[in-house]
């Protein structure tokens, strides 16, 4: 709460929480905490979660009402933000507007947390302050040209026109679908209109979101076109961007649908929040069309990203899942950690009981196996699923009826069983063959006082492909994942700190070629997996390792390993691909010793021993890591010593990443200019190398301590520069 009472002028009771709770993005925090209280509340009634709903919404209100105009909200300075926002003053980034880390993002959140207090624990002082806070930003851009919104639509946003429609929903005033109209992000929406995929190199989990709310207006509003932009990015999205376990994303970002060496390359693999938002997006795709491959897609995100994510002991959350192999995640600590997907972290493990059932008038659907417990009031129907899914290869449901009822029971089938039915047994009659149509298995029958349902869900083994069709495969029994435990050493940053990336997994990457790979030329490989324990549906896997001996590895669900190293992906192979793999390695290994042969001394800028090594200086300087690699730029400028004992140097080599724009800087060799470097973002997402001559007036001095210095030109920044070497 500090954030918002600091900016409405109240004394916070304590300091705001540390980390980007601290950064920017404070309050972005107390939004999710709200929306999981209150969805935890709706599924435990526990009145301790009620208890805290209200004393949230009671100082909330306090800073609402102390702001005076309807505005509530944590964003540092925010009143100049909207003030210049207000005068059509915007200044807008991909992450940035108006100087602050994502603020509509960040807004967006208390939104939802209004929303969910009122929807899920029927708050009405959250609708109201929902429809103030409302009313406020729509008398702030209400001045703005379309063009200016779109203009910070460009910077992240989390779903605002989702929650504008819901309050138009809520209040009843369709005034708020134009509000959601005018929030929705074009050019987006276009491209996915008119079937074309532009999502290679955007930012994931800022799109979702925004397709959330075109689904919302769609609904709303009966507009077809939203609707089949928002089916047409799930489709796209699921179908070629997704791993098995549901998740997509490299360093947060799609990458190629046609090229994922960058996500088993990466220790920043899918991220949490994107998963999160998925669930919600097909969640509404499934509730308009009943199609059940959304309730698959559901099933696998929910059993093995969501529910992998959170540390069983501690509470931790994940935010990315890494698929290099052998790599590890890394857990939120309590009272530290203020990442995103400690956000959608929080509501995620609060709505297990989301999709399990729903209802059309005289029909129960049943779309999940967890063991749950429902009431449909208007039917005085009570149904208890008792299963321990995906342990047991079936679920039973008890359905308790006070008087008899015709009714229809739905029950899915899910696409990991190949029959076109289902086998079913009512009470004690003897099993049946269901017949499955649009998905379902339907029991139309009268059901009086205590009937149970039996349903059979076999299980196998499959295994599938990396989009791309490489040569990179995950295996699953039913629809879950199965992974291998690798080892638990060097998982550096395992439980988070305080820092601004402790989410990343920065401990060292294994080679991808020392990992044990499954031989493929035996057709029928997969039927040599066996399995060790039903009850915990482990199995042991044939593999072939580098030193190619033949060995057993155990693979388990994935979602049962926590605080280890794994491997989801493994590598099948046939001979000539092992021969080409080894010939690539060899080949990789011969140039990076020329490389080191030439190299008569090298700085890592921004990795701190490298740096205190060669006599780093610098003023207003930052590091930071880019796909595994450190980098360091300057506002002001930095410098680094090299030492040429032997004075050998004849060029200085300069690594550089290909998207990094707009940057103009000289680079100076104990004070001669060596070059002007004009970064253009034009060399792709890759690294290069520039190398620059040394002149012959350093060559032929004395001095063997060569000090590299780089200046950016006025309003520019030097760098990143990405590493440095002296070379023969
Ligand atoms: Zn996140």
């Amino acid at each position: 709460l500090a954030p918002f009472l600091k900016e409405a002028g109240i004394a916070p009771l304590k300091p705001n929480y540390p980390n980007w709770e601290s950064m920017g993005l404070d309050g972005h925090t107390a939004g999710h905490y709200l929306s999981a209280l209150s969805m935890m509340y709706a599924a435990t009634r526990q009145p301790e979660l009620l208890h805290r709903i209200q004393y949230m919404l009671a100082w909330l209100d306090s800073c609402q009402r102390k702001n005076g105009d309807g505005y509530v909200g944590g964003v540092p300075d925010g009143k100049s933000l909207w003030n210049d926002i207000r005068n059509g003053k915007i200044d807008a980034g991909s992450f940035s507007l108006g100087n602050r880390w994502v603020p509509l993002y960040n807004l967006h959140k208390t939104f939802a947390g209004l929303r969910d207090a009122y929807l899920y624990a029927h708050q009405t002082k959250a609708l109201d302050m929902l429809v103030k806070l409302t009313d406020w930003f729509e008398t702030l851009t209400q001045n703005l040209s379309d063009d200016q919104v779109q203009q910070i639509l460009a910077t992240e946003h989390g779903g605002l026109n989702e929650v504008f429609v819901q309050v138009g929903q809520l209040t009843g005033n369709s005034r708020y679908y134009v509000l959601a109209q005018r929030f929705s992000h074009r050019a987006i929406l276009q491209p996915l209109i008119e079937g074309k995929d532009i999502l290679p190199g955007l930012h994931a989990n800022t799109q979702i979101p925004k397709v959330i709310g075109f689904k919302c207006v769609a609904d709303a509003t009966h507009n077809p076109e939203w609707d089949k932009a928002a089916r047409f990015f799930w489709d796209l999205v699921v179908g070629r961007y997704t791993i098995s376990i549901g998740g997509h994303g490299v360093r947060e970002h799609f990458n190629p649908s046609n090229d994922f060496s960058s996500m088993i390359e990466s220790n920043q693999g899918p991220e949490t929040c994107n998963s999160y938002n998925m669930l919600k997006l097909t969640r509404l795709l499934f509730l308009s069309s009943r199609q059940t491959k959304y309730l698959d897609y559901y099933e696998r995100t929910l059993y093995n990203h969501i529910l992998s994510s959170i540390h069983r002991d501690s509470g931790g959350f994940v935010y990315f899942t890494p698929i290099h192999p052998c790599h590890y995640r890394v857990y939120s600590t309590v009272n530290h950690s203020f990442w995103c997907c400690v956000g959608t972290g929080m509501e995620n493990h609060a709505k297990y009981g989301e999709m399990i059932y729903c209802y059309t008038p005289d029909t129960l659907w049943v779309n999940l196996f967890i063991p749950s417990q429902l009431s449909w009031k208007e039917k005085q129907v009570e149904v208890q699923q008792q299963t321990n899914f995906p342990y047991e290869p079936s679920t039973s449901l008890q359905i308790h009826t006070q008087a008899p009822i015709y009714m229809t029971v739905r029950i899915r089938k899910p696409s990991w069983i190949n029959d076109n039915y289902l086998l079913v047994r009512i009470n004690r009659e003897k099993p049946q063959r269901i017949p499955v149509s649009g998905g379902y298995a339907d029991i139309r029958r009268v059901w009086k006082g205590n009937d149970r349902i039996q349903v059979d869900l076999p299980m196998k083994l499959s295994y599938e492909y990396l989009p791309d069709s490489s040569s990179w495969v995950s295996l699953l029994y039913g629809p879950v994942v199965l992974a291998a435990a690798c080892d638990t050493a060097n998982q550096t940053g395992l439980w988070a700190d305080e820092s601004r990336m402790a989410h990343v997994a920065y401990g060292p990457l294994y080679s991808v070629d020392d990992q044990p790979y499954i031989l493929a030329d035996q057709k029928d490989w997969l039927s040599k997996i066996k399995m060790v324990n039903a009850q915990k549906l482990t199995f042991s896997l044939p593999v072939r390792t580098k030193d190619n001996e033949d060995t057993q590895i155990l693979i388990q669900p994935f979602f049962d390993l926590q605080a280890t190293r794994y491997t989801i992906y493994f590598p099948l192979l046939n001979e000539t691909q092992v021969m080409q793999r080894r010939r690539e390695a060899q080949e990789k290994e011969k140039e990076q010793l020329a490389i080191r042969q030439r190299t008569i001394d090298e700085v890592a800028p921004g990795e701190q021993q490298s740096e205190v090594g060669h006599n780093f200086k610098g003023e207003n300087t930052e590091w930071g890591i880019n796909q595994n690699r450190f980098w360091r730029h300057a506002y002001g400028w930095f410098s680094y010593d090299l030492s040429d004992n032997h004075k050998q140097a004849r060029y200085l080599a300069l690594t550089f990443y290909g998207l990094d724009s707009n940057r103009t800087f000289d680079v100076w060799l104990n004070e001669v200019k060596l070059a002007t470097i004009s970064l253009m973002g034009d060399k792709g997402d890759s690294f290069f190398v520039t190398e620059l001559e040394i002149p012959k007036s350093i060559r032929e001095s004395d001095s063997t301590t060569y000090t590299v210095k780089f200046v950016p030109h006025p309003g520019s920044l030097a760098g990143g520069v990405y590493y440095i070497r002296l070379m023969k």
